[in-house]
């Protein structure tokens, strides 16, 4: 999906809105050497009372938080990013976006030690479809990666740092070029731990499972989202450790993220999972999921936040 087409007018550069065409960093900036950026992925939903951001408050303070771990003081407030945010979505006019904030290292010097250069903070908006195509709703085929997600205390999986997705473009590209959508990456001992840019989740004998945050995962609002939903609806939730054969013996598997929202799974190493297609317990979280972002039920969580 080429930016050109669905990029929205403006982009929030520390403070000011500037054309989307002029917003450039310098080549010399820290961030484009090494990494050094925290970023986050948000949606904005239109439904019948207008266009609501998705848990704002929540990504916000995951935006933080991978800043704190990497020692980045973000020179604005959490309640300033979030209020720029609303106004960048109503000076782009669009109903409905994918919001990425980034708060990373510019430009001054180009040692490793990024404490000399300055924290800078973008948002960007445009409009994003179904993540991993078209025809996702009826379950993608992925496969199991032969990359790991990093060890723990190597890179912070609980920080969404730039740096972090280099891992990730590297399940990606193995899964695209095997003629997969997605790939699952193993964490270092061998046990499930999450999509290149997705959480994932197993259903068994009525009971759903998911690997913890020990498993080298993002913590992922959509993650946790499906969590209280499922528990809502009465199904018991287990977070624990998953050997990769759970995948292939499992009634049904999805994907969670912002980008790719509740994403059926039908295979996996070309070994069909439960009946191929979408099962009841999935559809039953997409169901309640969409009916909450789209006001069709309560929001009982306090989960939208409307761009007014
Ligand atoms: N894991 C990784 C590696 C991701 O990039 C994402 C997307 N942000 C997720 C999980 C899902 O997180 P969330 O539901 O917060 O978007």
């Amino acid at each position: 999906m080429p930016l050109d087409n669905d990029k929205g007018k403006y982009i929030w550069m520390d403070g000011k809105f500037v054309p989307w065409e002029d917003a450039k960093i310098h080549i010399a900036s820290h961030v484009i050497h090494y990494g050094t950026g925290v970023f986050e992925g948000e949606r904005c939903y239109k439904n019948k009372k207008g266009s609501a951001c998705f848990r704002l408050k929540e990504h916000t303070d995951r935006l933080f938080n991978s800043a704190k771990i990497y020692r980045m003081d973000v020179p604005f407030t959490k309640e300033q990013v979030i209020a720029a945010t609303i106004e960048l979505i109503k000076k782009n006019q669009q109903q409905e976006c994918y919001i990425r904030p980034i708060v990373y290292r510019g430009y001054q010097e180009l040692g490793v030690n990024p404490f000399t250069c300055p924290v800078n903070v973008s948002l960007m908006t445009w409009f994003w479809g179904k993540y991993l195509g078209p025809e996702a709703a009826d379950g993608v085929d992925v496969m199991v990666s032969s990359w790991n997600r990093m060890a723990p205390n190597t890179f912070p999986a609980m920080s969404k740092t730039c740096a972090n997705y280099m891992n990730s473009q590297l399940i990606k590209m193995e899964a695209i070029k095997y003629g997969f959508v997605e790939g699952i990456a193993l964490d270092v001992n061998g046990f499930v731990s999450e999509g290149s840019g997705e959480n994932i989740f197993v259903v068994r004998n009525g009971t759903i499972h998911t690997p913890p945050l020990h498993a080298t995962i993002l913590p992922g609002i959509t993650r946790n989202t499906v969590i209280r939903l499922a528990r809502d609806l009465g199904y018991e939730v287990i977070e624990d450790m998953m050997l990769r054969e759970m995948l292939y013996l499992a009634d049904e598997v999805f994907f969670t993220g912002t980008a790719a929202e509740i994403t059926p799974i039908r295979s996996i190493d070309k070994i069909q999972i439960g009946a191929g297609k979408p099962g009841p317990i999935t559809l039953a979280l997409q169901k309640e999921f969409f009916a909450i972002l789209t006001a069709e039920k309560e929001d009982r969580h306090g989960w939208l936040m409307y761009v007014k």
